[in-house]
């Protein structure tokens, strides 16, 4: 595989040259002081991050349902955020055209609800690397840390030089822009595809036990990039009851926990994102109950995945299992 050895200031006159044209912007990450986190920069990449070790969200998010042809939008992600971009595409959330989509290593990240020292920011990308940090569960497990996802990549040798990298026509195009000649990138990368994967506890007493505390404030849902339907059932009152709704269903069938619904509420988000979720863990994240949800909700959808040999966002032309039909999948199933 061929890539470009990349220097800072590279980096510097790509985001430049392409915020040069008119209505262009780049979503990646800022770092101010001691603060980082997810930016849209217009005009000037100034304090541009490559890597944030703090999670708070899936910066999928912030563009999804995007629909202007016209746009010019450049994307320096992490792995989970670019898969998570690539999922919508397909799900035809996000029009690709004007976009292109950079994912870079990610050593892993600490929950950003659980940093109590924002001087902990490392001072350079090599500290991190070394650094004792407290990764989250989503990370530990993650199933692709690797910036091998999107248009193109950036990734870390074993000596931290950087490689820019692409893997389709538009991360070629716009690699072209970069001075110095495509050569054959080192094996020996700093990160590795190994991962540790505790095994995945999703059995339905566990489910039942963890989601007493649900309070079905719903952050999950409305924090998953892939949980994009806009009339989810759930806004309404059919499956969960308020007010005389909820009244008439009491007397009807007695006593009830409350709130009510909520096995059913993960159930059917589990059922929807099953084949898109790409374990970001930006659903526990949002949960002010600190419910593990990323290992339920990992966990299933990996497993459902390796069934049809699938990888949520690892490609843009991998049909998402549910839209394609094959005649002879899943030969051993039973009728
Ligand atoms: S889930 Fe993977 S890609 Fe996402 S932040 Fe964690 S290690 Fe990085
Ligand atoms: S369900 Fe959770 S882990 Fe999966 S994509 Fe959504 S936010 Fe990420
Ligand atoms: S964010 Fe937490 S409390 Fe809110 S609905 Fe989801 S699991 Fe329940």
């Amino acid at each position: 595989m061929k890539g470009k050895k990349l220097k800072n200031s590279h980096l510097d006159s790509l985001f430049d040259g392409f915020l040069k044209e008119e209505g262009s912007i780049i979503l990646g990450f800022k770092r101010d002081g001691n603060a980082i986190g997810h930016h849209i920069f217009k005009g000037s990449a100034k304090d541009y991050s490559l890597i944030n070790p703090f999670f708070s969200a899936n910066g999928a998010i912030y563009f999804r349902r995007l629909f202007s042809k016209g746009a010019k939008l450049l994307f320096i992600l992490r792995p989970c955020e670019i898969r998570a971009y690539v999922e919508l595409t397909k799900l035809t959330q996000i029009e690709r055209e004007g976009i292109v989509a950079i994912s870079v290593d990610c050593p892993g990240t600490e929950s950003e609800k659980e940093k109590t020292d924002r001087a902990s920011l490392p001072e350079d990308i090599r500290d991190y690397f070394k650094g004792d940090n407290k990764k989250r569960w989503a990370c530990i497990n993650c199933r692709e840390k690797r910036g091998v996802v999107g248009d193109a990549g950036i990734r870390l040798d074993r000596d931290y030089n950087m490689w820019i990298i692409p893997y389709t026509e538009k991360g070629e195009r716009l690699i072209e822009t970069l001075e110095g000649e495509l050569t054959d990138i080192p094996i020996d990368m700093a990160i590795s595809p190994d991962r540790q994967t505790d095994s995945f506890k999703t059995d339905m007493d566990a489910l039942r036990s963890d989601l007493k505390r649900c309070v079905l404030c719903m952050n999950c849902r409305d924090m998953c990039p892939v949980c994009y339907c806009v009339d989810c059932v759930f806004n309404g009152d059919e499956y969960l009851p308020r007010g005389d709704a909820l009244l008439n269903k009491v007397l009807r069938t007695g006593s009830t926990d409350m709130p009510q619904g909520k096995e059913l509420f993960h159930l059917i988000r589990m059922y929807h994102v099953s084949q898109t979720c790409v374990g970001c863990g930006a659903c526990e994240e949002a949960c002010p109950q600190d419910i593990p949800l990323t290992k339920y909700f990992k966990g299933i959808s990996e497993r459902l995945q390796g069934i049809f040999s699938y990888m949520s966002g690892r490609g843009f032309d991998e049909a998402i299992p549910y839209t394609t039909f094959i005649e002879d999948e899943l030969k051993d199933a039973e009728d």
